[in-house]
This record gives C-alpha cells, structure tokens and sequence, in this order.
C-alpha cells in the first residue's frame, strides 16, 4: 500500500515539475500566474481576470537562457530572444566617452532614479486601460542590441516615438508624478507611479508640465517632446518597469492587455 501511494507522488512530483517547466516567456513580458485566494501577495502586483486572481511576474531581459523563481518554487523559463539591433552616431564625443565630472553626475543621477523606483505607492491599483503617451513613428523597439559609434552598449529597454519637437506627451495611465529631473542622458525627465510597482518614465522632453506630487489622470498632458539629454534627434524614450524590471512598453499598449495574459 505504501508502495502504491509513493508511486501517486513520485508521478505527481512529476507531472507538477513538468508543468512548471511548461511556463515560459520572451524577456520583457509579463506572466500572469494564478494564485490562491488565501496566498495573495500583498506587495506585488495582483489582478482580477475572469473571477480569478493573478500574480504579474516581469521577465527580466538579463534572464534569457534561465529561469525565475516565483511562489511555491515555481519557475519560469526566460527564452532567448533576438531583438536585432541599432547602430547610431554621436558626433558629440564627450556625450560617449564621459569626462570625470559628467561620469560622476550620471552616476549620481543613475542613483535618483533607482531609489525613485522603489518608492512606489499602493494606495491605488493600476488600472490596465494604457494608451500610447506620444503619437509618433516608433523609431526603436525594446530589446535592440546597441551600438554607438560601433562599441556595444547597454541594450534599449525601453520604447522610442520619434516625433516633432513640442509634441504633445500625455499620460498613459492614471498615476503620480514622483521624479521631475534634468539628467544627463535623460535630459528632461520625468516618473509616473502608477501603483504597486508599475512605473513609466519619459527622457528627453523640451517641456514638463507637471510638478512632483501631482495626480494625473490618463490622457493629461504632461509635457512635450524633445532632444535634451544624449540624443541623435527629437523623440520620447518611455521605459515601464514593473518590480524595477524593464518591460516591453510595446505589450501593455495592447487592447485587452490583461486577457492577452491568458
Ligand atoms: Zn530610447
């Protein structure tokens, strides 16, 4: 008898590993994983699909090739993915190779925002209705390997709209202005928190029209496009992070975002 109910586990056991081995996704998607009613987390992001409550998990882009540790030592596999790549030209030299002075504010800079990001409130829930914050020609996707002037950098995490300088950029979503800056490689910057760790960030703008603290609703106006910072011509680079993970900013413009999870 004994042996007849090691034998239920050992393919139980089986069955529940490969059905995790089963969860996977491409690097910058979000996983909705269901959870129990009594195990709901309480910081991070949960939401309601069809009755059912579900945990948003971000898939790390530095995570191609392995996988995540989630609840109940769940995992999920993070797929390699080739995003291509864009190679751009910066005359201006002492925007690349950084003078001491400029590497220490970038630093300083760089610094700011990553203790803004994990400053998020979770008074409201964010709500998954997102527009597009500028219309405009998408001029470089998520996920793109860069080079500038034909070294490698960092790859772009984030979503660019090209469009005229003075174009009007409004909020996605509902949220709170939590970062007003001028920055190096920013220029003009500002962070929207949209609740429980979803955040959005808009760089390079030739005008901000909101203050720190502020309640903007989606659809507001909250500044204009431009070139401050490092850039090759006017554009907004809008980065959303959830849990300080960079996302595809491209997937949570979809219509029914949160169905498209299922
Ligand atoms: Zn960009």
């Amino acid at each position: 008898m004994t042996k007849f109910y090691f034998l239920i586990i050992l393919s139980l056991t089986f069955l529940i590993n490969n059905m995790n081995a089963s969860i996977s996704g491409d690097p910058g998607e979000i996983i909705a994983i269901k959870v129990d009613n009594k195990n709901i987390p309480t910081n991070n992001l949960t939401v309601n699909i069809d009755d059912d409550i579900y945990e948003l998990i971000p898939l790390p882009f530095d995570k191609q090739g392995g996988s995540i540790l989630i609840n109940n030592n769940e995992s999920i596999y993070v797929n390699n993915k080739d995003f291509g790549e864009s190679r751009i030209k910066i005359e201006n030299t002492s925007m690349v190779s950084l003078s001491k002075a400029d590497s220490r504010r970038a630093y300083k800079e760089s610094q700011i925002i990553k203790n803004t990001l994990k400053s998020y409130t979770t008074e409201n829930k964010p709500e998954f209705n997102f527009i597009q914050p500028v219309e405009g020609i998408i001029s470089s996707r998520y996920g793109k390997r860069r080079f500038i002037n034909d070294l490698p950098r960092s790859p772009h995490l984030a979503l660019d709209i090209a469009a005229l300088s003075g174009t009007e950029i409004v909020a996605p979503a509902k949220g709170k202005i939590i970062l007003i800056g001028d920055f190096f490689y920013s220029g003009n910057y500002i962070i929207i928190d949209h609740g429980y760790g979803l955040l959005t960030s808009y760089s390079h703008l030739s005008k901000v029209d909101v203050v720190k603290n502020q309640f903007v609703e989606q659809g507001q106006k909250i500044g204009e496009v431009g070139s401050t910072g490092r850039v090759t011509g006017p554009h907004l680079h809008w980065t959303v992070y959830l849990n300080k993970i960079r996302i595809n900013p491209e997937l949570i413009i979809q219509e029914n975002f949160l169905k498209s999870l299922l």
